[in-house]
């Protein structure tokens, strides 16, 4: 048969690295064309050459998440450009390690503003667009950090699952006029240890990642394992963790 891929309006925050770029790499060689954010314009420009390059289909626009009306830009893009959007994928994202004591409320609401508030924009802006198509799917990138509760990440953990319990709201009221899926990854091989603050925190998570971290592709294959299938067909939860992680 056709590959359920190839023809899909998907847009991506946090396109410029790690996971989001994995998965718009691998959507557009199955023919998806992905409408890519992020704020490092100059990394999104070579990623849409890259796609191009390789015969897909690509466009991207700067994308800072803690602004509303810049989801709400790079949904008008896609429709704009393609005429629709079939997927939202929610990914951008940061990590911002420390102890609860240390009240690090500038770190706080940072990852408040991007984790869970760009999130929420994010669904902003494509609810309406799915509503009137009377189909779409929102994909929300979350963690194992919010399943496996441990210390020092206790506020990035609590953003992501504020979306895991968003995510399973909007499902329910959904009425399968659109679909929503929550992927959690446990430790992947990213630039995401870069942001962790703390450098004796970042050391320690960048030798364990080296010994264990998964890679993005891995997580790009769950989000195209998502979007393959039937319309009438939702996939809820994903975790995929490295084999050793406790
Ligand atoms: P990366 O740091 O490689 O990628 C994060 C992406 O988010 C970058 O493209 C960055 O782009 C973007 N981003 C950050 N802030 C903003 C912002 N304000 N507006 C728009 N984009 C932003 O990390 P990952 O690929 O690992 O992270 C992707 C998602 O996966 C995140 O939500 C993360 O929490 C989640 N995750 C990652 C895990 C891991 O072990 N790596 C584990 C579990 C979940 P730019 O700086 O150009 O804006």
């Amino acid at each position: 048969g056709t590959n359920p891929i190839k023809g899909k309006v998907v847009a991506i925050t946090g396109a410029s690295s790690g996971i989001g770029e994995a998965a718009a790499l691998m959507l557009a060689a199955q023919g998806a064309r992905v409408v890519l954010g992020a704020r490092r314009l100059d990394r999104l420009e070579v990623l849409k050459s890259r796609i191009e390059e390789a015969g897909g289909e690509a466009v991207c626009i700067q994308t800072d998440v803690k602004k509303r009306e810049d989801l709400i830009r790079l949904v008008q893009l896609a429709c704009n450009q393609y005429g629709r959007l079939d997927v939202m994928i929610n990914n951008a994202g940061i990590s911002l390690l420390s102890r609860i004591d240390e009240v690090q409320v500038e770190d706080w609401e940072q990852m408040i503003d991007i984790n869970l508030k760009g999130t929420l924009y994010g669904i902003a802006a494509a609810l309406p667009v799915f509503k009137k198509q009377g189909s779409g799917h929102i994909i929300n990138m979350i963690s194992t950090s919010g399943i496996k509760i441990v210390p020092l990440q206790g506020i990035y953990a609590g953003t992501k699952n504020a979306v895991r319990t968003i995510s399973e709201a909007l499902r329910q009221e959904s009425g399968g006029q659109y679909r929503v899926t929550g992927i959690s990854p446990g430790f992947v091989q990213t630039e995401l240890i870069d942001t962790i603050k703390d450098p004796a925190i970042r050391a320690s998570m960048k030798e364990r990642a080296a010994q264990i971290a998964i890679s993005a592709n891995d997580i790009a294959g769950a989000v195209v394992y998502a979007i393959s299938q039937p319309e009438n067909v939702d996939i809820g939860d994903i975790v995929i963790r490295p084999s050793v992680q406790d």
